[in-house]
């Protein structure tokens, strides 16, 4: 048997309900903050994360998805290719690319679809997974680096949290300085792990002469105490920088948003900078964060763009939809009514009475004239419907259906045109 790849996995009825759900709030949610759908490219050039993500993160030194791409004609060059591991590097490509800069407006992305990280798969992390970001970037005279973006942000967040009905999360922040700021952090976490570093895991000793920074993403239970003794990034921050982070949570506190300060989280990807925030949500275990996201004032010059600063998160929406299961069994998007059709040349009519109902916004679907009715109505029970319409012969007729509430049992006529209210009443 040929089996689905491991980290991947199929979405199957009736749980593609939920992520539909989740993606009908989401549009509705991101449309009221004024954000509008960008689609980019599923794999792009390697060189593109390389430098927007950075060499020595995770994601790009272990777990991208890359090969050598052969050119196929003259006009073709042979490149290296890599599956996207995350959306943030491509949206800031393609709006460079399109010179989206040049309206001197903000530009307010989203976007939802797959991503692919080489991770070792568990519950709630795969090698093909969703996210649902968005980015709010644009020239600096748009107003890209205010402390408002951050807040707006999560505040857009906490809406379509609380639209989904997911409770229970935490909102982690932290500020992790800019380039002005962050080299003399780097420099005295240097020279901190110079004296430690030979008790980390190999990883770290590697991180500590590289990319320092990366030390506090180390999850090694063996590192943990060494590395909470480390210089805090709090302490290192420059005044701009620290009055920004001081206006993001004044502007939360107004919107009443609970947050808790994380001075260890400074996210697995280099392009971060200032504000950066996490959710968890408890019902996850091990692989908690539901959403994660940061500032990246300077992901478009380092990418080869102009200056762009903007801020911008990405949801695991297989996560999200994990939490939401957890938390109640409530379901979506029911089968409002099963109709039967009773006796020979019924169906016909049966079909004509469940496209009347559908037009009318009614969720139907239709049985046939093969099933007896105890098996129409046991297969209606199966299907979760509330409720089933009987077609037959004399109902027809009539121009009035018997109707069964299938929880009850109780059995009513109702005529032809007042069944859509009956059935959504
Ligand atoms: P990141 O792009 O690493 O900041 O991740 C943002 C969010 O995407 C995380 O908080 C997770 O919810 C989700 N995520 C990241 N990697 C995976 C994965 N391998 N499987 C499932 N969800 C993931």
């Amino acid at each position: 048997m040929i089996k689905a790849v491991r980290g991947t996995r199929d979405l199957l009825p009736p749980d593609t309900g939920l992520w539909n759900f989740v993606e009908r709030k989401v549009r509705e949610i991101f449309a009221r903050y004024n954000y509008h759908e960008i689609r980019t490219p599923i794999f792009e050039s390697t060189e593109l994360f390389a430098r927007g993500v950075g060499e020595e993160t995770d994601i790009v030194s272990k777990e991208m998805f890359t090969w050598e791409d052969k050119a196929r004609a003259a006009s073709e060059k042979t490149q290296t290719l890599t599956l996207r591991p995350e959306n943030t590097a491509g949206v800031v490509r393609a709006y460079i690319e399109h010179e989206l800069g040049r309206s001197g407006l903000l530009q307010k992305l989203y976007y939802i679809g797959p991503q692919f990280r080489r991770e070792r798969p568990q519950k709630g992390r795969y090698r093909q997974f969703y996210q649902i970001g968005a980015e709010v970037l644009g020239p600096a005279s748009a107003g890209s680096e205010l402390p408002i973006r951050d807040a707006e942000v999560l505040d857009m967040l906490t809406a379509l949290l609380d639209a989904v009905g997911l409770k229970g999360w935490t909102l982690y922040l932290n500020s992790v300085g800019c380039l002005n700021c962050r080299p003399a952090y780097n420099q005295a976490l240097r020279e901190a792990l110079a004296g430690v570093k030979d008790q980390l895991c190999a990883d770290c000793r590697r991180r500590a002469e590289t990319n320092p920074l990366r030390v506090l993403d180390c999850k090694v239970p063996a590192d943990q105490p060494i590395i909470e003794k480390l210089p805090k990034i709090a302490d290192y921050l420059d005044e701009d920088c620290r009055e920004h982070f001081a206006q993001v949570r004044a502007m939360l506190d107004t919107l009443e948003v609970p947050y808790q300060v994380n001075e260890r989280m400074v996210r697995g990807l280099d392009y971060y900078t200032r504000t950066t925030f996490e959710f968890t949500h408890g019902e996850l275990g091990a692989q908690s964060a539901v959403l994660g996201g940061g500032r990246y004032d300077g992901l478009s010059e380092q990418i080869g763009g102009p200056k762009a600063p903007g801020i911008g998160f990405a949801i695991g929406e297989d996560r999200l939809v994990l939490a939401l299961q957890a938390q109640s069994q409530e379901a979506l998007g029911t089968l409002q009514a099963f109709i039967i059709p009773l006796g020979a040349g019924m169906s016909r009519h049966a079909l004509r009475l469940a496209r009347e109902l559908r037009s009318q916004g009614i969720t139907a679907d239709v049985s046939d004239e093969s099933f007896r009715i105890k098996k129409s109505f046991e297969t209606a029970e199966k299907l979760g419907a509330e409720y089933a319409v009987i077609v037959g012969e004399n109902e027809v007729q009539a121009g009035a259906f018997s109707v069964k509430k299938l929880k009850s049992g109780e059995q009513t006529t109702v005529p032809r045109a007042e069944l859509r209210q009956f059935l959504q009443s």
